[in-house]
């Protein structure tokens, strides 16, 4: 996993050709810091308690944006339907291992000991991502893990 130091995030959105504004580097900095994808509310709310406080819902989203655009993020929905944000780089670091999706609190765990297959594709296919992601309840959710704790 990279270091996400303000300098190493400034020069990632000057390598990425997008002007470096504190918004931008904010919004970079949250996500970094995040142990999985972020709700946009998620974003907000962790913006609002930081140095500098909160961003209004408009610069958000073009901050948002302009990070998706330019590659430096990515967005999935949840199992909620829900749009998460996460840095393209993590994303990166994430893709080798299994994912688990929880369908009541939408929230999402690391399956580090599941490793992603190679993908076999017929000849003129070209993988770009593979996913193997685990829907269910997570521990807090489910009644046999409230049991098990
Ligand atoms: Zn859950
Ligand atoms: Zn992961």
């Amino acid at each position: 996993m990279p270091e996400f130091t303000p300098d190493f995030l400034a020069a990632q959105l000057r390598a990425a050709s997008v002007k470096v504004t504190r918004p931008r580097l904010r919004v970079l900095a949250c996500l970094s810091r995040a142990a999985s994808a972020l709700t946009h509310g998620e974003l907000e709310e962790r913006l609002a308690e930081g140095e500098g406080g909160g961003l209004d819902r408009v610069t958000l989203y073009r901050v948002l944006d302009s990070l998706l655009e330019c590659g430096l993020a990515e967005r999935t929905l949840d199992a909620r339907g829900v749009y998460r944000f996460l840095l393209s780089s993590i994303r990166a670091a994430h893709a080798a291992h299994a994912h688990f999706h929880c369908q009541r609190c939408g929230g999402i765990t690391c399956l580090e000991q599941m490793v992603a297959p190679v993908a076999t594709l017929p000849t003129g296919f070209v993988a770009r991502q593979v996913e193997i992601e685990v829907r269910g309840l997570c521990v807090n959710c489910s009644p046999v893990g409230g049991a098990a704790r």
